[in-house]
């Protein structure tokens, strides 16, 4: 079986479009329901079509293409980036706003803390007795 495609779309439009006719057009051809093109004009991705062969697919982004619209083609394993929303294939870094998800995944993280520093954020708010009762502080 040979791989499937996805066609995402999120918005974007031909550098030299405006977005409300591009927006009209496609719901018009059916391509986008209303919810869809909030969706997708938000600059979220909205997966248009699925299921396509790769010619499939090209034909499909090629006809938006006619509509002033760009639509992504991916594999069935894209993922959207956590801070445009721009639809890609798994990769290291946004091929649109250039941000590395390693670090984002880092940086989502809660901070690692000492037991020092949970005390004294707790002595701060008034509880005097703190975290000292337990074991001896460590760090
Ligand atoms: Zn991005």
């Amino acid at each position: 079986m040979s791989e499937l495609f996805e066609a995402v779309f999120c918005g974007e439009v031909a550098a030299d479009a405006d977005p409300e006719r591009v927006r009209r057009e496609l719901e018009d051809l059916g391509v986008l329901s209303a919810a869809q093109s909030n969706e997708a004009f938000a600059g979220r991705p909205v997966v248009l079509r699925e299921g396509l062969t790769r010619e499939q697919a090209d034909k499909f982004a090629r006809a938006l293409e006619s509509a002033h619209a760009r639509c992504q083609v991916l594999s069935g394993a894209w993922h959207a980036c956590p801070a445009c929303h721009f639809p890609q294939e798994r990769g290291d870094e946004c091929s649109k706003c250039g941000l590395i998800f390693a670090k984002r995944r880092e940086r989502d993280l809660p901070p690692v803390r000492t037991r020092r520093e949970i005390a004294a954020d707790l002595h701060d708010i008034g509880y005097k007795k703190s975290l000292d009762d337990g074991a001896p502080a460590d760090g």
